[in-house]
């Protein structure tokens, strides 16, 4: 049998930590969506990925999602007609034409004037944080006639250059956005500090939870608020402990150790 291959192995151990740490919380693994986190990945690398059955890929620039959401299906659909048989193959081999299924999840700050490039292209927006981006982003996904999916990022850690809305504030814009016709609020999303102590990182997820059961037990947002994104390479074990729903899995998937895990200027 082949070695596999470097993300192979890590995608597997990826995976089986995130389900050694769900059972440790008494949960079932697959209550945990990966969402693989390219922003560090080459082309080549992502499909590699995706032909290994991860199905949710995250980017935290809407730039950078564009470009590959484009040149993944041009790949695809260019294998896909030559897999159709127009080019003349000695038997067998040929590979499976169908292009995978895939999930853009944004995660990044995102900027009301990148808005409308990206409402046609994601699943999942992870970064509402204001009023005013959740309006722009309602008015926008009416008139592409779509509902758009979104989480209200909090500041949970209080960290002030951190993007989020304040943990005071986070049940009333819930309710704001719930009310929104085009948005689906889905969830929450938040982000630890970086390299604290795991007490300080744990006390942050806990307190997302804590506003998601609030925001739950308002019944704000129905039974479609079921989400809580938390989690990422260096503290998913962590978060998946206090009720992550998703874990934003970059560096320990594709390396490349990037300091910058909020977005940088795009602009
Ligand atoms: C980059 C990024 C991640 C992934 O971080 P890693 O440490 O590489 O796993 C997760 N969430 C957000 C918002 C990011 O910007």
């Amino acid at each position: 049998m082949a070695k596999r291959s470097p993300l192979a192995e890590k995608l597997d151990e990826v995976k089986q930590r995130i389900a050694t740490a769900a059972i440790k919380a008494k949960r079932e693994p697959s209550e945990i969506t990966l969402v693989a986190v390219t922003k560090t990945a080459g082309l080549e690398q992502i499909r590699e990925a995706l032909q290994l059955g991860v199905t949710d890929l995250g980017e935290s620039r809407v730039q950078q999602l564009a470009q590959r959401a484009a040149q993944l299906n041009e790949f695809f659909q260019r294998r896909q007609t030559f897999s159709d048989g127009s080019v003349p193959s000695a038997g067998g081999a040929a590979a499976p034409g169908a292009a995978p299924a895939v999930r853009w999840h944004m995660i990044g700050h995102l900027q009301r004037n990148k808005a409308k490039q990206l409402v046609p292209l994601v699943s999942l927006i992870h970064s509402i944080d204001s009023l005013r981006l959740a309006e722009e982003l309602d008015s926008i996904a009416e008139k592409a006639k779509k509902k758009c999916n979104v989480l209200l990022q909090v500041n949970a850690s209080e960290e002030t250059q951190k993007s989020g809305v304040a943990v005071g504030a986070a049940v009333h814009l819930a309710e704001q956005i719930a009310s929104m016709p085009s948005l689906q609020l889905v969830g929450l999303m938040t982000m630890a500090a970086f390299d604290a102590p795991e007490a300080q990182v744990r006390q942050t997820f806990a307190r997302t939870r804590e506003i998601f059961e609030e925001i739950r037990w308002q019944k704000i947002g129905g039974p479609a608020m079921r989400h809580l994104s938390m989690g990422m390479s260096n503290d998913f074990e962590t978060a998946i402990a206090e009720g992550a729903t998703m874990v934003r899995i970059g560096s320990l998937l594709f390396g490349g150790k990037v300091m910058d895990h909020e977005e940088e200027g795009e602009g």
